[in-house]
């Protein structure tokens, strides 16, 4: 069960461990309660490891179902759990214990959560942890929030609206009338430009609704929230007027009038609030003049007092005959008489002396003190009705908080549909076509965050590439030269996915999508020591889960299989992977592989195709088309990357020359010969001019073979 206080929604679901840790990467909490007993459990301390900074352990007697039953009861103000739906025993324990743990923290201000609503995990898409740090959903690898997917499409312009696009970013729907019916919302906006730019004008000028209200009934409200809740319910009848008056149309009517008729609160609050209002009630001066007599007639005291105090300073300036003497407030002293030190002598008994400094005495009077206690009794009364009026209001405000959540959450709906119009207009994307098949045609498909970069750095434009995969060409092994855009191709397909089923255009010119349920990938290298996991044993735990789980609704995206240990055990785990995925899984697979020996299954399984990516060679040099075209790479070109990447030309050379060994099989290990069997450098021409230096071989560990060899290389270095 899980909740965020600061908006009130309340949910709950049942998972498996299995699931468990995609869950947590799609919630990404910030706190997770949990009952001390459940984390002895070693599957799930190891499903929590990553979060154990998080955790907050708490005694199993608020999860047990007999005590979580009467906690929910009790929140709620319900008789009956059944009132709430038919709620798993799962969900009333997890319910229970967050209840408890809500209790305890808030103590006395608790919020106001909605009823728990059930989170239905076979609607979402899912997509593992790993998948979305490495399709930069959320942040970029390096943790940079701004070169994110969300950031690129994140045209909201109310902090609702950016929350609900977050949501449906990290859980993408597999429903597809779902799906349409968000897409035909976008339609709509994109083709009703007056009503999509009405919206935006407005949106700009709304704020958030839920998290003021949550204040307001959590008790931790200040004016300005109450402002805040008044100046969006005055937008909200701007758009119902606009519907009504100017753009009558069939298509919003209903949403118009899903926001709700707020006339009264509105006002209410147009007459109880100040228009400045302040940041604190401590004061006052926030409820308006005119909203209640009694606190205005306690204001004119005060504010008379104020005028009456200014005549008595003038008073006693006339009397004691003292020009400079003054009539000022302090909070030890309150109001008092100051006259500087050299008057103090000239005032009669009936001034009644309170403190001396160094250059001023202060005095008082009867009559002074007199006025003070009105003016503070005065003061006191207006701020006590104020604060009063303040409470009626947000109780006022709490007891509309259904409708106003309601028609907050349309806001949000409204931003995220408009905003996702705006973003496909800016961007040229185009409305996908999703339905029950296991197609995957995408044309002329684009990488939203590549395509934006390189066209911001370097006024390029990216390479559209098309990805026409039906059953009968379900695998795509991709080869080709590092750096040609393999992994680009992988991930923009997998983009294309996400954002086609949360709802959004994507960026080609057409995409036939069959539902995808199940995003899974394989990329990169990273390893995780706190886990106590080497690079290749990520890859390999990760390849596991793939295996274990995708199915021919699930879409793989695989870059790089095997590179992390030796050479043959990897293409002989790339191979068997690839066969497992197209004989058992039967999944939808994009395998990108420098392991150009893997082609050759083309011949054997039937449903795979190669694929690879253009190049050109020109005057010696590679240039990278980024096309991606049906075949097999004639190579991977590794050694212009790494001279591009400017590896000293020694070592390029070098490598050139091994490579030319290998390619003619003259290479000592192809014949079984020791590695130190390899030709040294042809000539020493190549070499730049280096420092003599000294090579001291740890020749303890080496044999006498191995001993010359490095004695030679030292020879040729130090020429
Ligand atoms: P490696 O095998 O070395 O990992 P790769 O084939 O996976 O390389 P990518 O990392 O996908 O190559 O791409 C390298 C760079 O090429 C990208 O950072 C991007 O700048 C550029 N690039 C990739 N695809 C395209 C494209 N379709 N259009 C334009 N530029 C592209």
């Amino acid at each position: 069960a899980w909740t965020d206080i600061s908006t009130g929604h309340v949910y709950h679901q049942q998972t498996l461990y299995d699931h468990l840790p995609a869950f947590l990467a799609e919630k990404n909490p910030k706190e997770i309660i949990i009952p001390e007993k459940l984390v002895q459990n070693p599957d799930l301390f190891e499903i929590l490891r990553p979060y154990k900074t998080i955790l907050v352990l708490q005694p199993i007697t608020s999860f047990k179902k007999e005590n979580a039953q009467e906690k929910i009861c009790d929140f709620y103000k319900i008789n009956c759990l059944s009132i709430l739906g038919d709620l798993p025993d799962a969900s009333i324990s997890a319910l229970g214990g967050l209840i408890h743990y809500i209790q305890l923290t808030q103590k006395s201000y608790l919020p106001s959560l909605s009823t728990p609503m059930g989170w239905l995990s076979n609607q979402y898409m899912a997509i593992d942890k790993a998948t979305r740090q490495n399709l930069e959903l959320t942040t970029n690898l390096a943790g940079d929030a701004k070169m994110g997917l969300f950031a690129h499409i994140n045209m909201c312009l109310t902090p609702a609206g950016s929350r609900l696009l977050y949501e449906r970013l990290t859980a993408p729907l597999i429903d597809v009338q779902e799906i349409h019916h968000r897409l035909d919302q976008i339609d709509f906006f994109i083709n009703h430009s007056k009503i999509r730019h009405f919206f935006r004008e407005i949106l700009t000028k709304m704020s958030d609704i839920e998290r003021p209200l949550a204040r307001i009934m959590m008790g931790r409200m200040k004016p300005q929230d109450l402002g805040a809740i008044h100046a969006n319910l005055i937008k909200i009848s701007e758009i119902q007027d606009f519907f009504d008056l100017e753009e009558k149309n069939a298509f919003m009517q209903e949403k118009i009038e899903d926001l709700g008729c707020h006339d009264l609160l509105v006002n209410e609050l147009n007459q109880a609030l100040a228009p400045d209002l302040p940041v604190s009630i401590h004061e006052g001066g926030f409820i308006a003049y005119g909203y209640a007599p009694e606190l205005d007639a306690h204001r004119r005291l005060r504010d008379e007092s104020k005028d009456i105090i200014a005549s008595l300073q003038e008073k006693y300036r006339q009397e004691t005959k003292i020009s400079t003497l003054k009539i000022k407030f302090n909070h030890v002293l309150g109001y008092f008489i100051e006259v500087t030190s050299l008057h103090a002598s000239k005032l009669n008994a009936s001034y009644i002396h309170r403190q001396t400094l160094v250059n001023a005495v202060r005095f008082t009077t009867a009559e002074l003190t007199e006025i003070q206690a009105k003016i503070t009794a005065a003061h006191e009364n207006a701020l006590a009705i104020e604060i009063d009026l303040y409470h009626q209001l947000c109780d006022k405000i709490s007891a509309q908080a259904f409708h106003l959540r309601k028609a907050a959450h349309l806001i949000a709906i409204l931003d995220v549909e408009t905003s996702l119009a705006e973003l496909a207009i800016e961007y040229h994307y185009t409305k996908p076509v999703i339905d029950d098949s296991y197609h995957f045609k995408i044309t002329q498909g684009r990488h939203p965050i590549v395509e934006k970069t390189l066209y911001k750095n370097t006024q390029t434009s990216f390479q559209s590439n098309d990805c026409h995969m039906t059953l009968h060409n379900r695998i795509w092994l991709i080869t080709g030269p590092n750096m040609a855009g393999k992994s680009t191709f992988l991930r923009q397909n997998a983009l294309i996915i996400i954002m086609a089923q949360m709802g959004s255009y994507v960026p080609c010119t057409s995409a036939h999508i069959g539902i995808v349920d199940h995003l899974a990938s394989r990329i990169g290298a990273a390893d995780n020591l706190a886990m106590g996991q080497s690079t290749f044993m990520v890859e390999m735990v990760e390849t596991a889960a793939i295996l274990h789980q995708a199915g021919p609704r699930s879409f793989i995206i695989l870059d790089e299989i095997g590179r992390g240990t030796a050479t043959f055990d990897g293409l002989s785990i790339a191979q068997a992977v690839l066969e497992y995925i197209h004989t058992i899984n039967q999944t939808r697979t994009l395998f990108a592989t420098h392991y150009h020996e893997l082609t050759a299954l083309r011949h054997d399984l039937r449903y795979l195709e190669c694929y690879t990516l253009k190049v050109q060679e020109w005057e010696n040099k590679i240039i990278f088309l980024h096309k991606i075209i049906q075949g097999v790479a004639d190579g991977s070109y590794g050694i212009h990357v790494a001279e591009l990447a400017g590896l000293p030309k020694t070592v390029t050379q070098r490598a050139k020359d091994i490579l030319s060994l290998i390619d003619q099989k003259q290479h000592p290990l192809q014949n079984n010969k020791s590695i130190t069997d390899l030709p040294l450098f042809k000539s020493s021409s190549n070499l730049p001019n280096m420092p003599a230096f000294c090579v001291t071989p740890p020749t303890s560990c080496l044999d006498d073979k191995q001993v010359a060899y490095l004695a030679h290389i030292e020879n040729i270095l130090c020429q």
